[in-house]
């Protein structure tokens, strides 16, 4: 099944009278389960891919359907629901609400689709408990460390059960050992049957993916099965 086809996508920014072509027709079809990394230099365009594959851009031209839908034209109010309901978002600086706790962060998106109280509860008790935060759930997010808090984002994008996850640096504030684990627990979460989109410029990352895409110059310049994941 296809998750996400990407059809000749450019996407253009306008800076003053020049025009900076960030993606020059740009083809890409993942299916569902596949564990892909998006790499590049920087100014390669991965920013803006991830934006527009996140929704939280559309394209200057060319079609993205994501799930089976076509997301190229839609209003701001529609991607945001689309958002909503299909992609699961991690940040390099993880972006949980400080005042709230692990459970309260994870049962947020749950509030937005609205899921009664009882069902919320249940459901981000077991997914904190599945990323290995059995003991942190009344926990706020000063009252863990780094890798915690990755954990409790990444149970936060999946409690939804969204189409994709789509993270960005998703280790990039992280020492390496931390990094190690959040990438050990990535590997689960595509070994449980998700789709995942990892987009860093980090190869020891990369490299746990099964698909490696590399950008240059807003173009696909290779796209390969890793021969040898890590897990
Ligand atoms: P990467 O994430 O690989 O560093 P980006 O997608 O951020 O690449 O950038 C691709 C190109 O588009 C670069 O030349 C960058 O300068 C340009 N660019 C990115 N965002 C904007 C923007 N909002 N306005 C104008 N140009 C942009």
């Amino acid at each position: 099944k296809e998750v996400i086809r990407l059809k000749e996508i450019v996407k253009n920014y306008k800076v003053g009278t020049q025009i900076v072509r960030a993606l020059r027709s740009v083809n890409l079809v993942i299916h569902e389960g596949e564990y892909v990394a998006i790499m590049g230099a920087s100014g390669s365009g991965k920013s803006t891919m991830m934006n527009v594959i996140g929704c939280l851009d559309t394209p200057t031209a060319g079609n993205y359907v994501l799930n089976g839908k076509d997301v190229s034209d839609l209003s701001d109010d529609e991607l945001a629901e689309i958002r909503n309901s299909e992609i699961g978002f991690i940040f390099q600086t993880f972006n949980l609400m400080p005042r709230n706790t692990a459970l309260e962060n994870v049962m947020l998106p749950l509030v937005y689709a609205g899921v009664r109280k009882q069902e919320r509860v249940e459901r981000a008790e077991k997914i904190l408990v599945n990323v290995g935060l059995e003991e942190r759930m009344e926990h706020k997010p000063n009252e863990l460390s780094g890798g915690q808090r990755q954990r409790v984002a990444v149970a936060r994008a999946l409690v939804n059960r969204p189409a994709i996850l789509l993270a960005d640096e998703p280790t990039g504030n992280l020492d390496s050992t931390t990094s190690e684990e959040i990438m050990q627990l990535f590997s689960e979460i595509h070994k449980q049957g998700n789709t995942l989109v990892v987009v860093t410029h980090e190869e020891d990352i990369a490299r746990h993916a099964h698909r490696i895409i590399r950008l240059k110059d807003g173009q696909v310049e290779s796209d390969i099965v890793n021969p040898n994941p890590v897990y």
